[in-house]
């Protein structure tokens, strides 16, 4: 374990409103890190503290071993890629790369050397005569990129970097940031509000909710155990009942399941319910069923459509039990 990056009890608010509230959050050196959360949620607070833009009131900022808490933003060694790229419009894809090692007063012939070597890696060799305007956005985000890492910072920065793209860009971005990331060895805290981005990409996620850290973990695990309310409603799709609809009955205020975790049946089951429609997705349906005053969504993957008002009954095959907004138990039927 090395953590290159750590906070500690990191608090930061402005006027009244706590924007961020860390108790510890602890970066491994090498991985891709996602802070996700929704709107508000401090995700850029976070990314800015750390990146010197901003000053927490309270607490600790550690990069690799040393207390950065009070250094400015130019003395920490860091690259930052943000939304709207941020190029230099006067200046060429060439220039802009260079512009971090120029200010530094590094020699032309290893500035030369360093632009070729990082825009042969990012794939953008053909562009470097050209000028920001005659990119598209997709290819000036590269050059944003391409910008941050030639100096090799310890940790590289991104705020909603796939944001302003389209859908197809951004996915094709994401993983070319996670190839890059990977064939250079860089630490990335990468924020975003996209939850299938955020899984597609982190080896890490970090759910912020309400400038708090909800969990940490793999999208994998933050998915299949979530610790909270929240985090089993922001990570993918969860249907909540009350849990008197249920037969188990435990004192628990409700009870969750995702809609892959339920089968639908004509005859026998657990809950019965009523089809509200069906969503056709090709290998999959969702079906919406009205169980009570709720609705819930159950993957089918036999892909079988039911007509609307079905009486059907559902089984359940895993469940989380939430009581005080904490997920207490997890169930296996
Ligand atoms: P996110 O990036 O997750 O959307 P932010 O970190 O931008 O969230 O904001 C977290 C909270 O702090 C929000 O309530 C926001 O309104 C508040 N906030 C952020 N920056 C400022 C600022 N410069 N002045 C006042 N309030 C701010
Ligand atoms: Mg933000």
């Amino acid at each position: 374990m090395n953590e290159i990056l750590i906070l500690e009890k990191v608090i930061k608010k402005y006027g009244n409103v706590t924007a961020l509230n860390v108790e510890r959050l602890g970066i491994e050196q090498g991985t891709y890190n996602v802070i996700l959360g929704p709107s508000g949620a401090g995700k850029s607070t976070l990314l800015r503290t750390v990146a010197g833009l901003d000053y927490p009131d309270s607490g600790k900022i550690i990069l690799d071993g040393k207390d950065i808490t009070n250094k400015p933003a130019w003395e920490r060694d860091i690259g930052l890629v943000f939304q709207n790229y941020a190029l230099y419009p006067h200046l060429t894809v060439y220039d802009n790369i260079a512009l971090p090692l120029t200010v530094k007063g590094f020699k032309k012939e290893e500035i030369s050397e360093r632009v070729m070597q990082i825009v042969k890696v990012m794939g953008i060799e053909e562009h470097i005569n050209k000028y920001p305007r005659q990119l598209s956005g997709g290819q000036q985000q590269r050059v944003a990129l391409a910008r941050a890492i030639i100096k090799q910072p310890k940790l590289l920065l991104l705020d909603e970097p796939l944001s302003n793209l389209d859908a197809k860009v951004r996915v094709e971005l994401r993983s070319y940031l996670k190839t890059i990331q990977r064939q250079l060895n860089i630490t990335a805290l990468h924020v975003t509000h996209d939850q299938s981005e955020a899984m597609a990409i982190a080896d890490n996620l970090v759910v912020l909710n309400g400038g708090a850290v909800d969990q940490v973990g793999s999208p994998k695990d933050i998915y299949e155990n979530p610790k909270t309310v929240f985090v089993s409603t922001f990570i993918g799709m969860l249907n909540i009942i009350p849990a008197s609809t249920f037969r188990i009955n435990d004192g628990y205020d409700a009870v969750g399941f995702r809609p892959e975790n339920a089968d639908i049946f004509e005859d026998d089951g657990d809950i019965s319910g009523t089809v509200k429609y069906v969503e056709y997705q090709g290998e999959e349906t969702i079906v919406y069923i009205a169980v009570g005053d709720n609705t819930v969504r159950i993957r089918d993957r036999q892909s079988r459509f039911f007509e609307s008002g079905k009486k059907v009954n559902i089984k359940i095959k895993k469940a989380f039990a939430f009581k005080d907004g904490k997920v207490v138990k997890s169930i296996l039927f």
